[in-house]
This record gives C-alpha cells, sequence and structure tokens, in this order.
C-alpha cells in the first residue's frame, strides 16, 4: 500500500441490509442485533399501514397517511420505498446516508423490492437474505403472529417463490431455523464486514503513518 496524502482519508460505515420473504424472522433478528450492538444506527421506516397493538410512532415506525408519503416520494425523501402488500413502505434517506457518510453503521430491516432499490443506488451496501428453512415453517410463522388477516396471509405466501428467485441477488443468505445461530451468523457478517481493508483505508493510513515515523533505535 502506498502511503500518498498528509489527509486523512474518512472511512464510510456499513449499510448492513437484512432482507428476505416476510416471515423469516428478519425484525426478531433485527432486534437480537440491536441489542448485541446498543450503538449500531437502525434506520425507522415510514409507513401508511395502520400501527399494531403495542407498535409506537417513531419507534417501530413513523406512520403516514398515503397522501404524506405522496408527497415525500415527490421530495425525493427515500434511499427506497415499495409497496408491500397494498402499504407503502419506505426508509427516510437523510438519516442513513447521513450516518454512513460520517463513518457509522446502519441496520435497515426491509422487504426483497426495497433491498434491490437500495441495491442499485447504494451497491457498497452488505445485502443479507434471511430464509425460513421450509414452506411449512414459514407459513406456521405467519399464521401464528396473529396480526394479519388470512387474505393478507394468502398473499404473503403466493409470493414466496418469486421471492426466492431473488436470492442470488444478495451477498450472503441465512438460514433461519435456529434464530440463535442465524443471529450469530448475522454478527459474524457484520464483525468481518467491518474487518475488510477496502472500509478501513483510513484508519489502515493513520496506523501506518505511526509506524513510519518510527525509528527503530529510539525505543
Ligand atoms: P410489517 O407490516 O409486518 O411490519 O412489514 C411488512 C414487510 O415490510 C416486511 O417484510 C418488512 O421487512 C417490510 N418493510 C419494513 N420497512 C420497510 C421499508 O422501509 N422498506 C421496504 N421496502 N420494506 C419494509
Amino acid at each position: 500500500m502506498t502511503i500518498t496524502s498528509n489527509k486523512e482519508k474518512k472511512d464510510k460505515g456499513i449499510l448492513l441490509v437484512i432482507s428476505g420473504p416476510s416471515g423469516a424472522g428478519k425484525g426478531t433478528i433485527c432486534d437480537a442485533i440491536r441489542k448485541i450492538y446498543p450503538k449500531l444506527n437502525y434506520s425507522i421506516s415510514m409507513t401508511t399501514r395502520a400501527s399494531r397493538q403495542g407498535e409506537k410512532e417513531g419507534l417501530n415506525y413513523f406512520f403516514r397517511t398515503n397522501e404524506e408519503f405522496e408527497v415525500l416520494i415527490k421530495e425525493d425523501a427515500f434511499l427506497e420505498y415499495a409497496k408491500v402488500y397494498d402499504h407503502y413502505y419506505g426508509t427516510p434517506k437523510k438519516y442513513a446516508l447521513d450516518k454512513i457518510e460520517k463513518g457509522e453503521s446502519v441496520l435497515l430491516e426491509i422487504d426483497i423490492q426495497g433491498a434491490m432499490q437500495v441495491k442499485e443506488h447504494y451497491p457498497q451496501g452488505v445485502f443479507v437474505y434471511i430464509v425460513p428453512p421450509s414452506f411449512d415453517v414459514l407459513s406456521k410463522r405467519i399464521y401464528g403472529r396473529g396480526t394479519d388477516s388470512e387474505e393478507v396471509i394468502k398473499k404473503r405466501l403466493a409470493q414466496i417463490t418469486d421471492e426466492l428467485a431473488m436470492a442470488h441477488k444478495y451477498d450472503y443468505i441465512i438460514v433461519n431455523d435456529v434464530l440463535e445461530e442465524a443471529v450469530h451468523k448475522t454478527c459474524a457478517i457484520l464483525e468481518a464486514e467491518s474487518c475488510k481493508l477496502s472500509r478501513n483505508e483510513g484508519q489502515v493510513e493513520v496506523i501506518f503513518k505511526q509506524y513510519i515515523n518510527k525509528e527503530v533505535d529510539s525505543l
């Protein structure tokens, strides 16, 4: 590596995108990751769906009307947005990009359409596909949540084959059979990505400079 400038290169943070079919367990994995890494920034999505029992504005989602959401689309306020089962969901652009620019990492939990949009605009992101171990497990999980109508559940399950076909566009795949293992693998991905030389050029430069200025005789 050649050390050329006196100016420090600022390393960007990681955009970790956790995605996959509904019922894959993305939310549960993200909750566990946030407990393990309390300093990891989490992007709160905006949605036009009604809040569910126990959900709080600004904590689970920013809940908005269709009209409000569409104004924000026109203002180019989203890193990505998608209509998921008849409701809009979107990732506010400013929060995530500001943090990454500052060198802080951001966790996103989004559906597959959204992840593919992020990949188009920000291919340096790390894209992780979470898949349930089988169709039976997936349908049990979705029914077991008890949060959606029969009609919504059927729509979600009907989409699964198309959604599985998108897995090859991701960087990593995790089969979420045993939750602890899936969480462990997600942590391993985050740790490995954070050690990549290409993500640490600025830091490496600072460390190398210290070595270069040392005289062995003076020790
Ligand atoms: P739910 O209504 O169950 O909270 O979420 C439904 C689906 O929308 C899930 O697959 C979830 O990952 C996805 N989702 C949540 N937030 C976003 C977002 O900001 N953008 C996109 N594209 N999908 C999202």
